[in-house]
């Protein structure tokens, strides 16, 4: 799940300077499950923005993800005589969502969260990051648990000198990435693997901006 946060509202309110009627537009795959961006959210948003002076002509919240082209363009489109008297959308969603929805209104659009990083969640108010998106995965060699994402050295081999009593050595709190990996593979009996050293990553598959067409692919 992408995670996001709510930005603080002034910077919000900056965003918005010169505009006076704001359409807003939430998430109803992550940013609601994270609530930064369902329903209650958004309508929220919508009453500070009143507050503030602002005229909100309506809000709608995704039933897919926000950062969907096809069912986004279908929402703006069925709600045009809310979004049209708009001079500024304001999206409660994440980066890609907020460009989502920009590549197809006409108006400027703003985003009202800031995107943190893609998480395991563990409950509704809990969640760590679990994966950079590096494009050439490695759990096959690491028991499942990704020391590009978790060892804040992003190191292939492990662990470094620093750690202690499993701890990490640059969070005590945290536990030690390749502590982790070497515990997973005992309980797995797969130690022999953690003798393996690794090549360096291969950063050339982390490429930005990332595209993808599988029709071409056929
Ligand atoms: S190795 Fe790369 S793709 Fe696999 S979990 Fe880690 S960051 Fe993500
Ligand atoms: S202690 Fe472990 S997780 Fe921390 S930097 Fe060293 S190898 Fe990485």
């Amino acid at each position: 799940m992408v995670i996001t946060e709510q930005k603080e509202f002034d910077e919000i309110l900056h965003s918005l300077e010169g505009h006076e009627r704001v359409f807003l537009l939430g998430c109803g795959i992550c940013a609601t499950t994270w609530s930064t961006g369902g329903e209650k959210e958004v309508c929220e948003m919508a009453a500070r923005l009143t507050e503030a002076g602002k005229e909100c002509t309506g809000w709608l919240v995704t039933e897919e993800a926000t950062c969907d082209v096809r069912t986004t363009r279908l929402l703006l489109k069925r709600n045009k005589e809310q979004v049209g008297p708009a001079d500024a959308l304001l999206v409660l969603a994440c980066g890609a969502g907020v460009q989502t929805v920009a590549s197809l209104a006409d108006a400027p659009v703003y985003p009202a969260l800031n995107t943190l990083f893609l998480a395991r969640l563990q409950n509704l108010s809990v969640c760590d990051e679990r994966c950079r998106l590096c494009g050439a995965c490695i759990l096959a060699d690491t028991a499942a648990i990704c020391p590009i994402t978790l060892c804040p050295k992003g190191l292939m081999n492990g662990p470094c000198g620093g750690y202690e009593d499993g701890k990490c050595e640059v969070d005590r709190e945290r536990d030690c990435a390749w502590v982790a990996i070497y515990e997973r593979m005992e309980t797995l009996g797969q130690q022999k693997r953690f003798t393996v050293i690794h090549e360096p990553k291969d950063w050339r598959a982390d490429r930005h901006p990332g595209f993808v067409n599988k029709r071409a692919q056929r």
